[in-house]
């Protein structure tokens, strides 16, 4: 999703995700539907603090997030002063790490955060230079 697409190495990232709570239990799957979204906010002092998660697909089994949706919603928020910061999706049964197709998305997004939420546990992800790394969540 960034320009050229490929793995950059040594790309910075945020080291910390901060969700406030009430967007994050907004997230929380109950029953079989998943659903993807972006994470908007603010990036600084290495700690990325989301303000808004905006759905962009739903599916059992399985969603396809419309490009053009996902970058009417970056340059939306970039309008309102706001940075992408990642992705955002649901696992309805599972933990809340990566899937093998999760990872080959990631390596076309590096730098960017990706959350992953079960009904019971949320965890964030990046990938960057050294691969598969797990930022800190932050729940605000
Ligand atoms: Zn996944």
């Amino acid at each position: 999703m960034e320009a050229g697409g490929s793995v950059i190495s040594g790309l910075p990232h945020p080291e910390a995700l901060a969700v406030p709570r009430g967007i994050l239990e907004k997230i929380v799957p109950r029953g079989d539907l998943e659903e993807a979204g972006a994470l908007l906010g603010t990036v600084s002092g290495g700690e990325a603090v989301v303000s808004e998660a905006v759905p962009l697909a739903w599916g059992v089994g399985g969603f396809r997030v419309d490009p053009v949706k996902w970058m009417r919603t970056v340059l939306d928020g970039e309008e309102r002063g706001l940075e992408y910061i990642g992705m955002y999706h649901t696992h309805v049964r599972g933990r809340a790490r990566p899937s093998p197709l999760d990872v080959r998305y990631m390596m076309e997004c590096p730098g960017e955060v990706w959350l992953i939420v079960t009904p019971e546990e949320a965890r964030a992800w990046v990938w960057g230079g050294s691969g598969l790394t797990e930022v800190l969540l932050r729940v605000l």
